[in-house]
């Protein structure tokens, strides 16, 4: 079988179970773990913010960024395809206490113009506040689309002009790095917080972080205690994570030329395929999915017409070549 259903079912490589189980480790939770310490203080440094938190999902790293920017009763806007709104099932909601409004667009990308029109901080007694901000980058629904710089900096000038935060959804970061070459910092710098996440194409098996501020992340670290998220020995996760960043960042590239490959294959513009992810509009999704799994190709759907394939470290370059000929069929 060569699965295409996601980036997050990459099983660790012989090296990094190597690289785990050599990890040194102590009780993250009194914060004596110290390839957990290491992990943090590393992809803080990549990101060019303070402080970072390793949380076991990217779901629960998203929660806390988000919730660092907004209290109860505020909202955040982002956009309507976006994972905080529709992959997260509802935690912002349920356990922030936060509301959303959405602009819509085909590509998930940010829409300065209709943020300013959305965007209420403080419209009196009667209407729900802004206080943040979230954007995606790649944007996972939108087919692993890039936000441009350009934007992502307009973006941050506004918001720094009235005041409010900007959460940065990078599950899948690394793949907006290296397929523009746009650095870590660069993406940092544009955002007051951050989530990125080990377990997608970098192929660790658990393990997301929180970015931003020491003080966002202190108060983080309390909360992700709450939240049944305080873990004990587990620099040994945080040791697949630092492998992969050594690893797994610069082969991404790979997983993109397989992904455009994919797409000539089953018609889609590989021009639109920036990174890892195509999505695939079919009105038989469900009996595409059904025929591909009968020839060995796993693909799944994200709505009712709509399939995503997404190549990652365990589809090589023979697997991508043998699902575009499956594909290509049906
Ligand atoms: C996968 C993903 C997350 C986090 O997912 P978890 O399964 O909770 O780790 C967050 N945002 C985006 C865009 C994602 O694709």
């Amino acid at each position: 079988m060569i699965d295409l259903r996601s980036d997050t079912l990459t099983r660790p490589t012989e090296a990094m179970r190597q690289a785990m189980a050599r990890a040194e480790v102590g009780d993250d939770v009194y914060g004596e773990d110290p390839t957990v310490r290491r992990l943090e203080e590393r992809v803080a440094d990549l990101f060019g913010h303070e402080a970072a938190l390793f949380t076991p999902t990217g779901s629960m790293a998203n929660v806390l960024a988000v919730r660092s920017l907004v209290r109860p009763g505020q909202e955040v806007l982002c956009e309507a395809g976006a994972h905080i709104a529709r992959a997260e099932l509802g935690a912002h909601g349920a356990f922030t206490g936060l509301t959303m409004r959405t602009w819509i667009h085909p590509r998930g990308q940010l829409d300065l113009p209709a943020i300013r029109r959305l965007f209420a901080p403080d419209m009196g007694p009667f209407f729900v506040a802004t206080a943040a901000i979230s954007i995606e980058n790649t944007h996972n629904f939108a087919g692993g689309a890039v936000q441009p710089l350009a934007e992502l900096r307009d973006l941050r000038e506004f918001a720094t002009g009235v005041g409010t935060g900007v959460h940065l959804d990078g599950a899948r970061i690394w793949n907006a790095h290296v397929a523009t070459g746009v650095s870590l910092r660069d993406y940092g710098a544009v955002a007051d917080v951050l989530a990125v996440c080990l377990s997608k194409g970098l192929g660790a098996p658990v393990g997301s972080l929180m970015v931003g501020g020491a003080d966002a992340v202190a108060e983080a670290r309390v909360h992700r205690k709450r939240m049944g998220g305080g873990m004990r020995q587990v620099g040994i996760l945080a040791a697949a994570g630092l492998h992969a960043l050594d690893h797994h960042v610069e082969r991404l590239a790979d997983d993109h030329a397989h992904a455009r490959l994919l797409a000539e294959a089953v018609g889609v513009d590989p021009a639109t395929v920036e990174t890892n992810i195509v999505v695939w509009e079919r009105a038989d999704a469900a009996a595409v999915v059904a025929a591909a799994a009968d020839a060995g190709v796993r693909i799944a759907t994200v709505g009712p017409t709509t399939l995503r394939l997404v190549t990652h470290l365990d589809v090589t370059r023979d697997d991508a070549e043998r699902a575009a000929a499956v594909l290509a069929g049906l």
